[in-house]
């Protein structure tokens, strides 16, 4: 196999197993502009949002999108009723407290017999709209202050086909189980599965992996770049639910520089790592072979911010 050299910018790993924010990277103004970052982000729009009792506990309030650059349903899995997108909650032509209700765009609880959308009677709370109908962010009302954010690409393999090749669904959990003892937090769901290549893609991928290759090497065999992911959408939503400010969730320097965008739309205030749970010996966490040299090309080929645990035994 060649050498196939580094694709994302050198960053020297830190030393760390502990979940404690730190400060994102400094980066130059220069450095950011050389960034392959779109110069303007996607449009999008929020169809619909519902709120989902889950199994873990706390409720989500999951808001679907569409946007101007792709035809996939990419989704916010919102922690808080009080994080309110400026496109569902502005107000259309012709909309009645019935069409607010019924696309999720109301103040409080549901319940039967309701016919205000933009009220909350039970908590004496309403929402205000401007000339133009579009909602006017009121700390009583819509929540403000900086977040904790995970962007998260869809992975089927590691969410719903129980896979032990990758950590996405250990990590989804995980990030999940955080924002809902947090209270509030986002994770915005991208439809990118296989680092963008596709679901088909990435099955060849695996196979080229059981042949020797390690999963940066794969996607190049298969012509595809090793990270074909886009966060410029995960911006755009942020921006839709008035998260400027985060606390972003990930190892990965890369993703701290795209979400925040080329002009920083978005800022990372902190970052908080995710360290792999069989690294903090916690039972539950993933035990393969594939995890290991999975998590190792994380960190030696696309410079993850982590660094393995030596092992004892
Ligand atoms: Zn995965």
């Amino acid at each position: 196999m060649n050498h196939i050299p580094l694709v994302s910018p050198a960053v020297t790993p830190s030393a760390s197993l502990s979940d404690t924010p730190v400060p994102p990277p400094q980066v130059s103004e220069e450095i950011r502009h050389q960034l392959d970052l779109p110069d303007t982000l996607p449009v999008v729009n929020c169809l619909a949002r519902a709120r989902i009792p889950t199994t873990q506990g706390p409720e989500i309030f999951l808001h679907l999108y569409e946007n101007n650059i792709d035809n996939k349903e990419h989704l916010a899995i919102v922690f808080g009723e009080d994080v309110r997108s400026k496109t569902l909650f502005k107000q259309r032509r012709g909309d009645t407290q019935q069409d607010r209700m019924t696309r999720g765009a109301y103040i409080g609880k549901l319940f039967p017999g309701r016919t205000v959308a933009d009220r909350d009677d039970k908590n004496g709370t309403e929402l205000h709209f401007d000339a133009l109908g579009n909602l006017i962010r009121e700390s009583e009302t819509t929540y403000a202050d900086p977040v904790l954010v995970r962007i998260h690409s869809e992975c089927y393999t590691g969410e719903t086909a129980w896979s032990a090749r990758c950590d996405c669904g250990e990590q989804f959990d995980e990030a999940g189980r955080i924002m809902g003892t947090n209270g509030h937090g986002c994770m915005v769901y991208l439809r990118q599965e296989g680092r963008g290549i596709g679901l088909g893609e990435k099955l060849k991928a695996y196979n080229l992996q059981d042949l020797g290759a390690d999963t940066v090497q794969a996607n190049l065999i298969l012509r595809h770049p090793a990270d074909g992911r886009n966060f410029s959408l995960a911006t755009a939503i942020l921006l839709d639910l008035g998260l400027t400010e985060i606390q972003l969730l990930t190892n990965n320097p890369d993703k701290i520089l795209a979400v925040e965008g080329k002009n920083r739309e978005v800022k990372v205030l902190e970052r908080v790592p995710m360290v792999p749970l069989a690294w903090k010996n916690k039972e539950n966490g993933i035990k393969s072979k594939e995890i290991e040299g999975y998590l190792s090309t994380k960190i030696e080929r696309m410079g993850h911010l982590l660094e393995k645990p030596i092992k004892i035994n």
